[in-house]
């Protein structure tokens, strides 16, 4: 009746929840709580947030990431503005125009991008660009940490954009899907590369990390979330029973499990990259900065490899794949699949 799926790299959601937080699911579910996140796990989870940013923000659990963009950019904007992100940006190609739609129709201003990275001089171009009333104002930057490429901002890059931001008068807005795997990558404190640099509002993702589900909106500028509990609610985003979100990130902030299991993608991501690097035909497209690892091989190897059922994302184009590494990926799995990319190859 159920088909068992091996281990796979297409995203970090394809992983399972991991353990810890499993446990503590069922550690808490020993009493009966009050709902709507008035319950002492969410009060306790916030807390525990605030410790890890050092800062009094304020913090909103919603249950995915396409929520917690487009709510926080809606947040940030009135109708008429603009938000400036890049051409790969998530919020442009694969939230289906929700960030529009839950800012009855805020427009994005695409800069192109060969990394994933937003440059300063590109968000000047568009702040500049035009300075008519015809011209729907910018308002936000959307920076993506780790970026879509697996590319990652430094906390110096981050700065240069606050800058332009200031002579802007724009707000930053931070797309966390990854941010624990740049987190790790960086090796700095989770407050020296979000609102220490200049960021606004952070969108931090527990799903990939190892959550079931579950994303916290955390607003640094607090002035920046009057009435976010309504738009949550509005948005059917208000969960009732918001205690086993808040308990799922209780167990991913004890013992900084968030980062561990960041830590562990990341370093798969780098065991791929090395084992694959030397196998002739193979290019790998970006530097590999957090636990994406993208190649361009033959798409011959990329068909055989699909039908060989692993499955992995394509949509960079022709001949482009992507490899996602999770908390739970192991070496024995990649070294199964690298030495089916060496047959396939060989055999070219
Ligand atoms: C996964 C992801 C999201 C969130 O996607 P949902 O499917 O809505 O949870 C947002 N931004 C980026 C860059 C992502 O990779």
């Amino acid at each position: 009746m159920y088909e068992k799926i091996n281990e796979q790299f297409a995203s970090d959601n394809y992983s399972q929840i991991c353990p810890e937080v499993l446990e503590k699911i069922i550690e808490l579910n020993h009493d009966n709580a009050q709902a709507y996140g008035n319950d002492y796990y969410t009060k306790y989870a916030a807390d525990k947030l605030r410790e890890l940013f050092e800062i009094d923000c304020e913090i909103f659990f919603v249950f995915n990431g396409t929520a917690a963009n487009s709510l926080s950019l809606a947040a940030l904007c009135n109708s008429y503005h603009s938000i400036i992100c890049t051409d790969v940006a998530h919020i442009e190609t694969d939230e289906c125009g929700a960030p529009e739609f839950f800012s009855n129709g805020s427009k994005l201003l695409i800069a192109s991008t060969e990394d994933g990275k937003l440059r300063p001089e590109d968000i000047v171009h568009l702040a500049t660009k035009r300075d008519d009333i015809h011209y729907p104002k910018p308002k936000v930057i959307s920076i993506t940490q780790s970026t879509e490429l697996g590319t990652v901002y430094s906390i110096e890059e981050v700065k240069a954009i606050k800058k332009v931001a200031d002579e802007h008068n724009l707000l930053i807005q931070m797309d966390g899907a990854r941010f624990a795997n740049a987190v790790a990558s960086l090796n700095c404190t989770p407050a020296e590369i979000t609102w220490k640099a200049g960021v606004d509002v952070l969108c931090f993702s527990g799903t990939k990390n190892g959550m079931a589900m579950g994303e916290v909106v955390i607003f640094f500028n607090r002035k920046l979330a009057e009435d976010f509990d309504y738009r949550c609610k509005q948005a059917g985003q208000l969960a009732s029973k918001m205690k086993f979100i808040s308990a799922q990130w209780i167990a991913l902030l004890e013992n900084d499990l968030w980062k561990k299991n960041a830590k562990h993608a990341n370093e798969m991501a780098k065991y791929f990259e090395k084992n694959i690097s030397s196998i002739k035909n193979i290019k790998i497209k970006f530097p590999v900065q957090s636990n994406g690892v993208f190649i361009e091989a033959p798409e011959e190897i990329l068909n055989e490899l699909k039908k060989n059922d692993w499955i992995f994302y394509s949509f960079i184009g022709a001949g482009g794949a992507r490899f996602v590494f999770s908390w739970n990926s192991t070496k024995e799995r990649i070294d199964k699949l690298v030495s089916q990319i060496k047959d396939i190859s060989s055999s070219f």
